[in-house]
């Protein structure tokens, strides 16, 4: 079981606090792509199964008028198998109790793309097999194309989507589905708060920005999603075009790092949050963890 540990930060007039739901096992080989085990696995260290030990944080803003919540784990509707398989712990609620975030004060879920361990906790399965929206009064956000994507089922990555994640929100009105189709579009959720395409990991990933008095946080999701795939070619072997992750990689380090941005990691459960720079070789690296 891992530690039911919670983060916080100030930027600007927002409160930033980082919930968990536990913690994962996915393959190594998988996390890395093409990239050798021999390198990767001094950055992370596989158990006898090949797996590592991956996060699911997330992001709760306070805007001071408004409560956002980005991302919400992996849940409780999986199946024992899988379960069985990811180790996971379904810790987010007790985590966001810990904070001192009630379920009802929510406003708004972000949702960055509908992987099952990025939605998971959008809403809860009851003992009498019902299914009901864990945040009763937030607006939830995500991508059409993303809904659009998991509805067909594709043999490549059928596994990663649930639709007992989205589904019932659609129907319900609860979810609006955003069309945000070009980069350097950033349609805005609340003040302060705001959307934008990074492609690569899938099509219509969506990173969220946050604003306040000058400084900016950035939850850049699974196009960078530990602080060990800093390394614009460190791809996934999940992603659906790696090229474009590159790319998109590059383009985010060149908004993030002049800025020094506050920088998210969806699935680094050691290094939740980083300010990051360039080593001596023009690598980007953690340069800070405040
Ligand atoms: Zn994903």
């Amino acid at each position: 079981m891992s530690p039911l540990w919670c983060a916080r930060a100030q930027l600007g007039s927002f409160e930033l606090t980082v919930a968990t739901d536990g913690t994962y096992l996915l393959d190594g080989g998988a996390m890395f792509g093409v990239v050798p085990k021999t390198m990767w696995q001094r950055r992370a260290q596989p158990d006898e199964q090949n797996r590592i030990l991956l996060g699911l944080n997330t992001v709760i803003v306070r805007t001071g008028s408004q409560t956002v919540v980005i991302e919400t784990g992996i849940g409780n509707k999986q199946s024992a198998k899988l379960r069985e398989i990811h180790q996971n712990q379904e810790l987010l609620p007790k985590s966001l109790a810990a904070a001192g975030i009630r379920p009802e004060e929510v406003d708004i879920v972000l949702n960055s793309h509908l992987h099952f361990d990025h939605c998971g906790w959008n809403t809860t399965l009851h003992p009498d097999g019902s299914v009901t929206p864990t945040f009763p009064n937030a607006r939830y956000f995500a991508h059409r194309g993303e809904v659009e994507h998991g509805h067909l089922q594709l043999d490549r990555d059928r596994v990663s989507y649930l639709s007992s994640n989205y589904d019932p929100l659609i129907e319900s009105g609860q979810m609006t589905l955003l069309t945000t189709e070009g980069i350097r579009e950033t349609p805005e959720i609340v003040p302060g708060v705001s959307v934008e395409l990074f492609p690569g990991h899938t099509r219509q990933l969506m990173a969220i920005h946050i604003e306040s008095e000058g400084q900016h946080a950035c939850y850049i999701s699974d196009l960078i999603p530990t602080s060990a795939h800093l390394d614009p070619t460190w791809v996934m072997g999940y992603d659906l075009d790696p090229l474009e992750t590159i790319t998109q990689r590059k383009r985010f380090y060149q908004l993030a790092i002049p800025e020094s941005w506050l920088v998210f990691f969806t699935h680094d459960h050691q290094v939740p949050m980083a300010r990051i720079g360039v080593n001596e070789k023009g690598k980007p690296v953690v340069v800070s963890t405040v």
